[in-house]
């Protein structure tokens, strides 16, 4: 399931220098993607090179070699019936624009579902990473096919019932966007000559969350930049700390414990090569 992750630290007074990382791992609950898990039996246990204590992974936490990780035929067909449902609305809201003349409200309603997307990809990241795991709905290891399924469930029935160019344009690019954020994110997890250009071209436009603003995710207090899709709500969120006071406040009322306040990083392990830590310009 995973992708070879490779995690960007960039350091902007030593571009080009290859930082002086050992081999570890980055964990991310969300950053699943569609392309079966490697074999990780013949990996063997790794001392971890922080000092941060806390177990490596959570015995609540699904193992990565676990067999149910893989991808199966159910799992794609669920993406395909997403994917279909997402280019149906979007089809459908291009049609009834064109039989309306009405343009202006579906292309401001697409962009305002692009914007709430980011916003719905941070809480989702969020909860994933401190408080789900393998047994929550729509969670776990399987995330992008998780999504597929709520999208093709939520959103194939408002195809059928809804003609509004308006309402089609914000749910077509809302839900795409949230569906796509685990690919988003993956992006941001790879370097820049390995991903295509139009991607790169994306990510430094700022329209995709860019890989120098995720691997803040990635590091210490690893309670900040949850959201995948633009990150156009990281600081804005981050600054006033809004997932902290709903950590409090679910704690103090439910007693929930997130995870990034006793583990350095809480979410799947990710090989991360240590020639990945050199820095690109
Ligand atoms: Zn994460
Ligand atoms: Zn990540």
């Amino acid at each position: 399931m995973s992708l070879a992750f490779h995690h960007k630290l960039l350091h902007s007074s030593v571009l080009h220098e290859r930082a002086r990382v050992p081999r570890g791992r980055v964990y991310c609950l969300a950053a699943t993607t569609t392309k079966p898990r490697p074999d990780w039996t013949h990996l063997a246990v790794e001392t971890r090179p922080s000092t941060a204590p806390g177990p490596l992974i959570s015995p609540t936490r699904p193992v990565l070699d676990d067999p149910s990780l893989k991808s199966t035929w159910g799992h794609r067909a669920w993406l395909a019936c997403g994917c279909t449902a997402v280019l149906v609305s979007l089809a459908k809201a291009v049609v009834a624009s064109c039989e309306s003349h009405v343009w202006a409200e579906p292309i401001l309603a697409g962009a305002l579902g692009y914007v709430l997307a980011d916003l719905g990809s941070g809480a989702y990241h969020w909860g994933n990473d401190n408080y789900g795991d393998a047994s929550t709905p729509a969670a776990g290891g399987h995330n992008l096919h998780a999504l597929a399924r709520v999208v093709a469930s939520v959103v194939g029935p408002i195809d059928f019932i809804c003609n509004d160019p308006t309402m089609l344009g914000f749910v077509a690019i809302c839900s795409g966007c949230i569906m796509f954020s685990q690919q988003f994110h993956s992006w941001a997890h790879s370097t820049k000559s390995k991903l295509p250009p139009p991607v790169v071209a994306l990510q430094d436009l700022g329209l995709l969350v860019s890989r120098s603003q995720h691997a803040a995710h990635h590091r210490a207090p690893y309670n900040n930049n949850y959201r995948i899709v633009s990150g156009v709500w990281n600081e804005f969120l981050d600054d006033r700390k809004v997932f902290e006071a709903l950590e409090m406040v679910l704690f103090f009322k439910f007693g929930l414990r997130p995870r990034s306040w006793s583990e350095p990083s809480s979410e799947w392990t990710e090989d991360v090569e240590e020639e990945s830590y050199q820095v690109e310009a």
